[in-house]
């Protein structure tokens, strides 16, 4: 609770906050360091011929001089070029290891919009007790945060008894192969297999809508699949002053638009059930009796939390037309017309089952639909208790002393789909606090997190290392 009056308390603390950066006497080393992590620019771009390599090569010296006993003690190698993997081997080697991943590019500011930013995006700035910039979120404050806290285990004495993997990629936000899907081939190549890992994905919310009044710790075990279908039709064309009575943009139009008017059903599957059965617990009546008796109220639930555009996305597949291109020329009627329909599929729910939906409510044999390939797979629902969920519960209890911790679905992917096989259970959490309004920011303006909160995470990601390494 601490943690949330402090942040309520955030506001009128400001100026304080102020004279105290101004003293120096603000920010600790972890917050200078996640800040001076930012100001190296290790954008990924859409085209990979645009890499910066020298912003890598520089946060790797960085990395390098800032955690020395890290890269003197731990077994380094560096993957393709950018990537970076990290064994510090265990005491027993007959004890399965643990992987915990994060990535080291963030992506670009969008164009124009930088000048929005209270601070430059790559300056690093710490300002009020906050530090700000791309990556403070997604997801330097992964790397930075595990960095730290193996570098403070090995300057405690700490030695693990299972061996613990760390696998940083540089190319997560244009899809992870050259990086995560490297990594992961290695660890094939070397026949590893891992009792649970933990990537990036979940934060602990101050301002969470189920639980309003409570810190919520949101531990990703699941994700959504992400799939686009092509849509595609050809038809005469020719000139517009004697155009047939449907042209195929038209015909493509009304295609796209049944599928926009047959959503997919709202449901509840895993792991939503259990998230809302488990937050049902420190809820009053009615909504206590509404998300904890499921088993009556599921058709509700769905249909309330289906209505909603944001909650939507927990509990369907959703549908989003994001491309449409036909023509050239306003009095050509153009041969053929394609459109792109990106899909996030429920747990449960196969690509299979949405090209035989949309094939259906498309019902037009001139409209041809097929699935855009996609590297890496969906990691079944992680457990959600014992093992790896309990180590990251009892981590984050021990810094975060009221925390609600729930089992949690990302509408997002992340780069575990490159370790679907290489692990028992998949996790996605920081042990970040952070508010609604600050979750927005990762992709857009203003991305920040607080010097206070940033110390936490690096204090659970010590407590998730230390309890990891246990048999
Ligand atoms: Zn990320």
């Amino acid at each position: 609770m601490a943690g949330l009056i402090v942040s309520r308390l955030w506001p009128a603390l400001a100026l304080l906050g102020f004279l105290f950066t101004s003293a120096g006497v603000g920010a600790g080393p972890a917050a200078e360091h996640l800040a001076a992590a930012v100001r190296f620019p290790t954008v990924s771009h859409q085209h990979p011929g645009k890499l910066d390599s020298e912003a890598f090569n520089r946060l790797h010296r960085f990395f390098r001089s800032t955690y020395p006993e890290t890269f003197a003690r731990l077994k380094v190698e560096v993957v393709n070029g950018y990537s970076l993997l990290l064994e510090w081997p265990g005491q027993d080697s007959a004890l399965a290891p643990v992987l915990f991943t994060a990535h080291m590019d963030v992506v670009p500011v969008e164009p124009g919009t930088a000048g929005d930013w209270s601070h430059p995006p790559f300056a690093g700035v710490i300002e009020n007790g906050v530090i700000y910039g791309r990556g403070t979120l997604d997801d330097k404050l992964g790397v930075i945060s595990l960095l730290e806290a193996v570098e403070r285990l090995l300057q405690q004495g700490f030695a693990p008894q299972r061996s613990l993997f760390f696998g940083f990629g540089h190319d997560e936000e244009i899809g992870g192969v050259q990086g995560a899907g490297a990594i992961a081939q290695r660890f094939r190549e070397r026949g590893l297999y891992f009792s649970w890992m933990l990537d990036e994905g979940g934060y602990i919310i101050s301002d969470n809508p189920l639980l309003p009044e409570r810190q919520v710790a949101l531990v990703g075990v699941a994700e959504k699949l992400y799939l686009t279908l092509l849509l595609k039709t050809r038809g005469a064309g020719g000139h517009s002053s004697r155009p047939p009575p449907t042209t195929t943009i038209g015909r493509l139009a009304a295609a796209v638009v049944r599928v926009e008017n047959n959503p997919f059903p709202a449901k509840i599957v895993p792991p939503i059930d259990t998230m809302l059965t488990r937050s049902a617990q420190h809820m009053e009546f009615p909504m206590s009796f509404l998300f904890g008796n499921l088993w009556l109220t599921e058709p509700l639930v769905a249909r309330i939390l289906g209505d909603d555009q944001v909650s939507s996305s927990f509990v369907r597949t959703t549908t989003a037309a994001t491309m449409f291109n036909a023509g050239v020329k306003e009095n050509v009627i153009p041969q053929a017309a394609e459109a792109r329909i990106n899909f996030r599929l429920l747990p449960g729910d196969t690509p299979e089952m949405v090209l035989a939906h949309v094939t259906r409510v498309v019902d037009d044999p001139e409209v041809e639909i097929s699935a855009l390939p996609r590297e890496g797979a969906r990691a079944p629902v992680a457990a959600m208790e014992g093992g790896g969920f309990e180590v990251i519960s009892r981590a984050t209890r021990s810094v975060y002393r009221d925390v609600v911790m729930l089992p949690y679905m990302m509408p997002a992917t992340t780069d575990v789909r490159h370790y679907v096989d290489l692990a028992d259970n998949h996790y996605r959490f920081h042990g970040a606090l952070i508010s609604m309004g600050q979750a927005e920011q990762v992709h857009g303006t203003n991305e920040q997190l607080a010097v206070e909160s940033f110390e936490q995470t690096v204090a659970v990601a010590v407590a998730i290392l230390e309890a990891a390494g246990q048999p």
